[in-house]
């Protein structure tokens, strides 16, 4: 793992999280800076930079654990819809190089605007 990665860091156990889910290969946790109540962020515990570097059954199991957690995490705060999004590279805003789905509850208050709404 890249010593610098923040997300292998979170699987080793080295920087805290709250864990929404894990199994051997994936790892669902709280996003720190939420874009709403319940925002959670789904990866492969392995390191692979973005969707393309990601080889099919890793972002199987990935994709997989998003179908499963999708009405978990939108009942746990009560959401009646959910944005789920990767960020694929630099240029699509992702940050942190470390492939991840954001599963982002939203609520009747959101009025159906887009994601990027959200953000100020
Ligand atoms: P990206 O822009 O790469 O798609 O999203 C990265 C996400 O990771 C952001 O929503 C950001 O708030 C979240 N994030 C960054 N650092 C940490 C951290 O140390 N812990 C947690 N739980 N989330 C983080």
């Amino acid at each position: 793992m890249p010593e610098d990665c923040i997300f292998c860091q979170i699987v080793a156990g080295d920087i805290p999280s709250r864990t929404v889910y894990e199994d051997d290969s994936v790892l669902a946790f709280l996003d720190a800076n939420p874009l709403a109540p319940g925002h959670t962020l789904v990866i492969p515990k392995a390191h692979h930079e973005r969707l393309n570097d990601t080889p099919a059954d890793v972002a199987g199991e990935v994709l997989s654990t998003v179908h499963e957690l999708v009405p978990a995490v939108e009942g746990a705060v009560d959401a009646p819809a959910s944005t789920v999004a990767f960020n694929n590279g630099e240029e699509a805003g992702q940050e942190v190089p470390h492939v991840h789905a954001h599963i982002v509850p939203r609520f009747a208050e959101d009025g159906g605007r887009p994601i990027h709404a959200l953000v100020t």
